[in-house]
C-alpha cells in the first residue's frame, strides 16, 4: 500500500475530501503527526497557528517509512508535499471561489489575500517541481467533495501515471476572463 500526500492552499477542500476518504484509508493529518513526533511548535502570534517543523519531520520520516504502511494512508495538510509520500495529490481553486470559502470560514483579509495570491501563483507548486514525487492534482472549484474523491480512487485504480506538467492548472488564465 501506498502514502499519499494531500495538499494544496488552505480552503481548497483537503479536509472535506480527507473525511469522505477516512471511510475508505488511513487518514492522518499532518500537525497530528508532527505532534505525535514532537515536531510542533507552539502557537505563533502572527498565524495564530502551531508552526510544524517540516524539515525535521520529512528528515525523520524519511527513516521510518522504509516500509510500505499496511494500509493506503493519506496525510492530509497544507505541508504535506514535503513529505516523502509515494504521491501527491495536489487540490486546487480558482481564486475568486477559494476568496468566497475563506471569507465565509471567517478569516480576516490579510489572511484571505495571502492564501490566494498563494493560489493564484501555483499552490503547492511554488514550493515543489513536477520532477519531485508522482502527483496529480484536481480541480475543486465546480466538483463536491464526493465526486472529488471518485476521482482520486477513480485515479488510483488506474495506472497510475501521474499529470502532465502541461496540465498544471494557471488561474492566471482566467484573469481577465469571465
Ligand atoms: P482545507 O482543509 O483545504 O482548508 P476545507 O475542507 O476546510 O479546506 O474547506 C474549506 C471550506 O470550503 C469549507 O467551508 C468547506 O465546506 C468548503 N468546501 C470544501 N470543499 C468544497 C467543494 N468541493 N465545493 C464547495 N465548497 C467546498
Ligand atoms: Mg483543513
Amino acid at each position: 500500500m501506498m502514502r499519499i500526500g494531500l495538499t494544496g492552499t488552505p480552503g481548497v477542500g483537503k479536509t472535506a475530501v480527507a473525511s469522505i476518504l477516512s471511510g475508505r484509508f488511513t487518514v492522518i493529518k499532518i500537525v497530528d503527526l508532527a505532534a505525535e513526533k514532537g515536531y510542533l511548535g507552539p502557537i505563533d502570534d502572527e498565524f495564530g497557528a502551531k508552526e510544524i517543523d517540516i524539515e525535521s519531520l520529512a528528515s525523520t520520516l524519511e527513516k521510518e517509512w522504509q516500509e510500505p504502511p499496511e494500509n493506503t494512508t493519506v496525510i492530509e495538510g497544507h505541508l504535506s508535499h514535503y513529505l516523502p509520500c509515494d504521491l501527491v495529490i495536489v487540490l486546487r481553486c480558482a481564486p475568486h471561489i477559494l476568496r468566497s470559502r475563506l471569507d465565509q470560514r471567517g478569516y480576516p483579509e490579510w489572511k484571505i489575500n495571502d492564501n490566494v495570491e498563494w493560489e493564484l501563483l501555483g499552490g503547492p507548486w511554488n514550493e515543489i517541481g513536477s520532477d519531485h514525487v508522482p502527483w496529480i492534482e484536481f480541480d475543486t472549484t465546480g466538483s463536491r467533495p464526493e465526486e472529488i474523491c471518485d476521482m482520486i480512487q477513480k485515479s488510483l485504480d488506474s495506472e497510475l501515471e501521474g499529470t502532465e506538467s502541461s496540465s498544471v492548472l494557471d488561474w492566471a488564465e482566467d484573469i481577465g476572463g469571465s
